[in-house]
């Protein structure tokens, strides 16, 4: 088989009817601008624990509002608030509150 340089993902599925949206909805009451992500990746790109860590904070808050919770509580130990994130978001979300907000419905769960 040629190799062009990169590989296909593998597909993934999501039932969004099975997954329990609980927690997911109480992220979107608390940090309602989340809605208007639009996953460029510039919370990221710019984060401190990321290029520290194997940190991936687009990754964490986009598995939330997906339903999918595992790891999710403990990787987000790994942030340092140190609020980066906050300052490149183009759609101007307190990225930082979603961090604390995600610690608080994941800990209730
Ligand atoms: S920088 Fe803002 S818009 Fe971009 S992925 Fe992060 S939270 Fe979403
Ligand atoms: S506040 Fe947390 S998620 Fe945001 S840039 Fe800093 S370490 Fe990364």
């Amino acid at each position: 088989m040629p190799q062009f340089g990169f590989s296909i993902s593998k597909p993934r599925a999501i039932n969004l009817d099975t997954n329990d949206q609980v927690p997911a909805e109480r992220l979107l009451q608390e940090v309602p601008e989340l809605k208007t992500c639009i996953a460029c990746g510039g919370c990221t790109a710019t984060c401190t624990a990321g290029n520290l860590t194997d940190f991936n904070f687009r990754k964490m808050h986009t598995l939330v509002r997906r339903g999918e919770y595992r790891e999710v509580y403990e990787q987000m130990d790994k942030c340092m608030l140190c609020g980066k994130c906050r300052l490149v978001c183009p759609r101007g979300i307190n990225t930082r509150a979603v961090v604390i907000k995600i610690k608080r419905v994941l800990g209730d769960y």
